[in-house]
């Protein structure tokens, strides 16, 4: 996903941070740098102009703070203006209850999909407990199956009446039903009929439903890989039938950036969930700040804390952070934690999301460097791992050996080991900005994960 967007922009943001004085002249080649990665993403054109001369304007506007460098409070800016181009802030989901929820979009987009993905996802964030997915598609017999199929295999009710010939009666009658005391759905979610394109019978349709159903949030459901196309589709549905927001689905596939990046500048509605897959979990919240985070190769960091507290043992997880608070965090911990980290799924899945690492290409070799660390840490007593200060040159040559590794590799990782613990002191000992120094220079310009953070992955 975005993946050559990124690309670019990292460039462009490599190039900013290295300003020691920030001029128009100084970050114009920049500009021009990210104005063309937008563009080339498919961003609309006067987003993508807009975009660089607010950039431009706040970059010279900016008072620049004695302890930061200017090329860091630039990108600073540009990772701002990103996240206002994505939408300001979350929009929680209408209060109301039953909570009504009209999906729309093109045929293919993925409405029927994100009818059951955005109902398990209300169950499990929202605390809803029943609902019921209505299909109001009259023409394809085949997509009330199939809504039906999804329906049954998350447990949730399913209506339909395949006989009826009025869409808009139909809804308002299967809705009631669902209501109804008997039912009790406290969300329902109506699945409309698409088409190939955006025409006045759709919209004719779309608007009878809607007045039958008068639902509280109104989705528009687009196809992220669309690009340009998905923001006029946005805008023509947003005039003919209001939209409170949209599903952005198949970021997982190779969508440019493009739609993501427009839709909320261009129609005004903002981007609420995205669909991350096929499966019905590949679903979430869209979050404006960790998608520029991550669409600028910084990483994702909030999305793979909450990542791992859902796999990794809470206690645990909670254990280990108090200790790398404290910064009494041992080999012993790392250890831990290294553990709980292979739980969370493919290393490659994980370190896109970590600053400055989404563009490490994590292959079979990383993998094995993962498995080689460790090793080591295995092959160490528990006293060497609490008491990492004891390693000498003897007990490393025996770590070495029993690991089937060298003793530069032991080497390597005590000495990564002792930066990380070095860090937590600092963050401990409240000194932010030295802490900030020393990520730059660790990071090796790359976004400063701190010391490129783990152990046996430099
Ligand atoms: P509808 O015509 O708008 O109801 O679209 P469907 O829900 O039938 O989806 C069309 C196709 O897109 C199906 O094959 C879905 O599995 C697929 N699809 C939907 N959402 C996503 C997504 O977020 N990622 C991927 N990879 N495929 C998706
Ligand atoms: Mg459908």
């Amino acid at each position: 996903m975005f993946a050559n967007l990124t690309e670019k922009l990292t460039k462009a943001l490599r190039d900013l941070r290295g300003l020691s004085k920030l001029t128009e002249d100084n970050i114009a080649p920049a500009l021009v740098e990210v104005r063309s990665a937008l563009m080339s993403a498919d961003v609309n054109f006067k987003v993508a102009k807009d975009f660089t001369e607010r950039v431009k304007a706040a970059c010279l506007g900016t008072a620049v703070v004695d302890s930061v460098n200017p090329g860091q409070m630039a990108v600073k800016v540009v990772s701002d203006e990103l996240t206002k181009l994505l939408g300001e802030g979350e929009r929680p989901i209408d209060p109301r209850r039953p909570l009504r929820v009209l999906l729309v979009g093109l045929q293919g987009s993925g409405k029927t999909t994100s009818a059951a993905k955005l109902a398990k996802h209300l169950v499990k964030k929202e605390g809803l407990r029943k609902p019921s997915l209505v299909a109001a598609d009259l023409r394809r017999p085949a997509a009330i199956d199939q809504l039906e199929t999804l329906a049954k295999n998350e447990g949730f009710d399913f209506r339909a009446d395949r006989a009826a010939t009025d869409v808009a009666g139909m809804v308002g009658r299967l809705v009631k039903e669902a209501e109804a005391a008997a039912a009790a759905a406290d969300l329902v979610i109506v699945d409309t009929a698409g088409r190939l394109q955006v025409d006045g019978d759709l919209m004719e349709e779309v608007r009878r439903v809607r007045d039958a159903f008068q639902p509280h949030e109104v989705f528009l459901v687009a196809d992220a890989a669309l690009g340009q196309q998905a923001v006029d589709v946005a805008t023509k549905f947003h005039e003919s039938t209001p939209l409170t927001g949209i599903i952005l689905t198949k970021l997982d596939g190779d969508a440019r950036g493009g739609a993501a990046l427009s839709m909320k500048s261009v129609t005004g509605v903002p981007i609420r969930y995205m669909g991350t897959g096929e499966k019905s979990g590949d679903f979430d919240t869209f979050h404006p700040d960790r998608m520029a985070q991550r669409i600028l190769g910084m990483g994702d960091v909030v999305s793979l804390v909450e990542k791992a507290q859902e796999v990794v043992d809470q206690k645990e997880a909670e254990r280990l952070a108090e200790k790398m608070r404290k910064a009494d965090f041992d080999l012993e911990d790392f250890l831990a934690q290294m553990q709980q980290m292979k739980k969370m799924g493919p290393l490659g899945d994980i370190m896109k999301m970590m600053p400055g690492m989404g563009n490490v290409q994590v292959g079979a070799k990383e993998e094995k460097m993962l498995g080689k660390t460790e090793a080591i840490v295995l092959s160490m007593t528990r006293k060497e791992r609490r008491n990492p200060d004891i390693l000498n040159g003897s007990r490393r040559l025996r770590i070495a050996k029993g690991s089937g590794t060298q003793v530069s590799d032991v080497n390597a990782l005590i000495k990564q080991f002792s930066q990380m613990r070095e860090m937590m002191r600092m963050m401990k000992g409240g000194k932010g900005k030295e802490l900030m120094r020393r990520m730059g220079q660790m990071g090796g310009g790359r976004g400063g994960f701190p010391g490129g953070g783990f152990p046996g992955l430099r």
